[in-house]
């Protein structure tokens, strides 16, 4: 079949549309050739019959990739007006570079297909709704997709392969540097040297990158910066928080090449994602492969410490959050012992005082499950408070002695620093004196700027001078006598202010937290406390494990016995204040009162005073007014006005009367009582 024969008029009355693609902007300005080739076809069109009018020329898309249409506007223009039945022919140089990628250009095929749609390229015309053009386009569709697949593999495969020999130059971070032979050694300008150093022993001294920005801020350090685009030069700029944790999570520092440490995806938008891989997953890592400013070792301990301070910050478990009112000492440092999260504290009112107890609840709160351990916070807290006060002593003059030796390391380092700063001033400034005393002193021009930048550079190492000059001023008066003996002031002053009732439970928990890492509970038959101090030091102790409420209630088997015999004799009330003034006391350590005798009573299955009496024939109101023919009433007011004796008991019928005896009750029914206001005696 014949290329015309394939073109039917209905083909010819739609649109040619040319697709004209360069894939890079060095094509479109270099290969002008290829362009003039594009625009032949222009020309094959109007021969196989398409008007000049006709003729749609797309090329949106010069200087983009083929490799996928996501970003490829002309292209996705072109798929839409072959959709639309607009195009009766396709051209393109080798139409299968329309796309390459094989989704894509299926998806054109299956389009021209279904609108009758022609296909021209320099080797031929072609129709996709006949099987054979088909086969063939799809053939050099994926052709062209291999093309691309082997040309990447072979520029990947080199990469690699020098990769793992750790000789692929790679950008690398400042304070290293290349050497003539391409080796990577240490920045030979002193200056940034020790800036690094200091920087990772700062690192090390304070722990969280955050600190390390501060110190270098507050003491005027600069950090060295690259000068973008390759220049080499060096940059004094602040230190900031992401370059800090940058320069600490790079691995070039600890002398090591690596490669491979980041992977990259497209999504379905065809956008490229990277993201960093875990140290395990990094494709190649050569440990020793240059000098750096740290040892492996230390980068791995570092990255340790900046994941635990992430977490610290709330990314993970959350630790312990600021100190807030109430009494509870230990409240954000305490770590369940049975599964390491963080204990909670609750508050209850025991014996009138507020008291804490801590409880590990997470699971509880998120599963339902069971509280997974309850601790009473009283003697806890106490205990903890003890040993502080104890211990603070000889830790806080081990801490203080740290301290003076730390200020002094960091005064010398900070001196040096400083002192680089100002020769690397001066230098610049001798530069540019020689620069200008060798100018011709008639080219006006050139010798004024130059003496403006001589000017410039004086002004700039007078106030390098100056800083320098005043921080070495404050650093001296840092270490005066007196403070130090502020600081062994305070290591004593410690339990007098702990012990003191007007410091604030919030103050007493601020300390605590100054000295403690945290605090481990476990409930075993004891309770088990371990103390972790900032420093690192450990501590364990053992409590016995607060009593239950009805361990705290059980009264002495001797009280009950004593109660027992008093109830024979006493009201409740009087045996309360007979045991007290006996020294007894409730197992809560209290004074007893009435509820608690009642309470004995009742535990113990003792009878009570008043049936006590009752039993020995005494009668209640009731009882004597029937004995009396009278009503009950009229007793009470007998009582009330002292004419009868009646005893008060701490039950239920209240007054209990002694039965009166046969020969008083027919005295008194023959004096007729009720009219009778004299006292009667039983
Ligand atoms: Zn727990």
């Amino acid at each position: 079949m014949n290329a015309e024969s394939k073109i039917s008029s209905e083909h010819l009355q739609r649109s040619a549309y040319l697709y004209i693609r360069q894939s890079s902007l060095h094509q479109v300005l270099e290969n002008t050739e290829s362009t003039e080739r594009q625009y032949a076809l222009r020309r094959r069109a109007v021969t196989l019959g398409w008007p000049e009018d006709k003729i749609v020329v797309i090329d949106h898309d010069q200087g983009q990739s083929g490799a996928s249409a996501v970003d490829r506007e002309g292209f996705q223009r072109l798929v839409a007006d072959v959709g639309l039945g607009k195009a009766g022919v396709v051209m393109g140089l080798e139409v299968s570079r329309l796309a390459r990628n094989c989704a894509d250009w299926h998806r054109l095929l299956e389009i021209c297909a279904l609108s009758h749609t022609l296909i021209l390229d320099e080797d031929g015309l072609y129709d996709p709704s006949y099987y054979n053009d088909r086969l063939l386009l799809g053939l050099k569709g994926t052709m062209s997709e291999a093309e691309l697949h082997v040309l990447k593999a072979r520029l990947v495969g080199g990469v690699h392969n020098k990769a793992r020999r750790g000789e692929l130059k790679m950008p690398i971070p400042v304070g290293l540097v290349y050497d003539e032979e391409d080796r990577v050694q240490l920045d030979p300008d002193q200056q940034v040297q020790q800036t690094m150093r200091t920087f990772f022993a700062t690192f090390v001294r304070v722990g969280t990158a955050w600190s390390v920005v501060q110190i270098f801020r507050q003491r005027g350090w600069k950090f060295p910066r690259r000068s973008p685009a390759g220049s080499g030069d060096i940059r004094w700029e602040e230190l900031t928080h992401n370059l800090a944790t940058k320069t600490l999570h790079n691995p070039r520092y600890a002398g090591v090449f690596c490669f491979g440490r980041k992977r990259s995806w497209r999504s379905a938008d065809g956008r490229e994602h990277w993201r960093t891989l875990p140290r395990k997953d990094w494709r190649f890592v050569k440990k020793d492969a240059h000098p750096g400013y740290i040892t492996w070792d230390d980068f791995v301990a570092n990255e340790a410490r900046l994941a635990d301070n992430h977490q610290a910050h709330g990314a993970g478990e959350s630790k312990a959050g600021p100190p807030r009112e109430g009494p509870a000492l230990l409240q954000g440092l305490v770590i369940c012992g049975k599964c390491g999260k963080t204990m909670t504290v609750r508050y209850h009112i025991r014996a009138g005082r507020l008291t804490p107890d801590y409880i590990c609840q997470k699971t509880a709160v998120e599963e339902t499950k069971q509280v997974c351990q309850w601790i009473s916070g009283g003697s806890v807290d106490e205990a903890v408070g003890q040993y502080l006060v104890k211990a603070v002593t000889p830790l806080a003059m081990e801490a203080a002695l740290k301290v003076q030796e730390e200020i002094q390391t960091r005064l010398a380092e900070a001196a040096r620093l400083r002192r680089q700063q100002v020769q690397r001033v001066e230098y610049e400034a001798e530069k540019a004196r020689v620069r200008y005393m060798r100018v011709d002193p008639n080219n006006r021009l050139v010798a004024d700027s130059l003496e403006a930048q001589w000017n410039e550079k004086l002004r700039a190492l007078n106030e390098t001078r100056e800083e320098c000059e005043r921080q070495e001023r404050a650093d001296s008066t840092q270490l005066s006598d007196e403070q130090k003996k502020r600081i062994r002031a305070l290591a004593s002053e410690f339990p007098k202010l702990w012990r003191d009732p007007k410091t604030q439970d919030r103050d007493r928990k601020r300390m605590a937290r100054l000295l403690l890492e945290d605090v481990t509970l476990r409930r075993e038959q004891d309770c088990l406390v371990q103390l972790r101090f900032k420093g690192g030091a450990t501590h364990e102790m053992r409590l016995p494990l607060a009593k239950t409420s009805a361990q705290m209630r059980k009264t002495n088997p001797e009280i009950v016995s004593r109660v027992d015999a008093l109830l024979e004799e006493h009201s409740e009330t009087d045996v309360a204040g007979i045991l007290n003034r006996e020294g007894w006391r409730s197992g809560e350590g209290l004074l007893f009162n009435v509820r608690a005798v009642k309470f004995v009573e009742r535990a113990y299955k003792l009878e009570s005073h008043c049936t006590r009496l009752q039993k020995e024939g005494w009668l209640c109101v009731e009882e004597l007014a029937a004995l009396l023919k009278c009503r009950p009433a009229r007793i009470k007011y007998w009582r009330a006005r002292g004419l009868i004796p009646g005893v008060l008991t701490e039950s239920k019928p209240g007054y209990l009367y002694k039965r009166p005896s046969d020969s008083i009750l027919a005295h008194i029914r023959k004096r007729q009582l009720q009219y009778s206001h004299k006292p009667i005696s039983f």
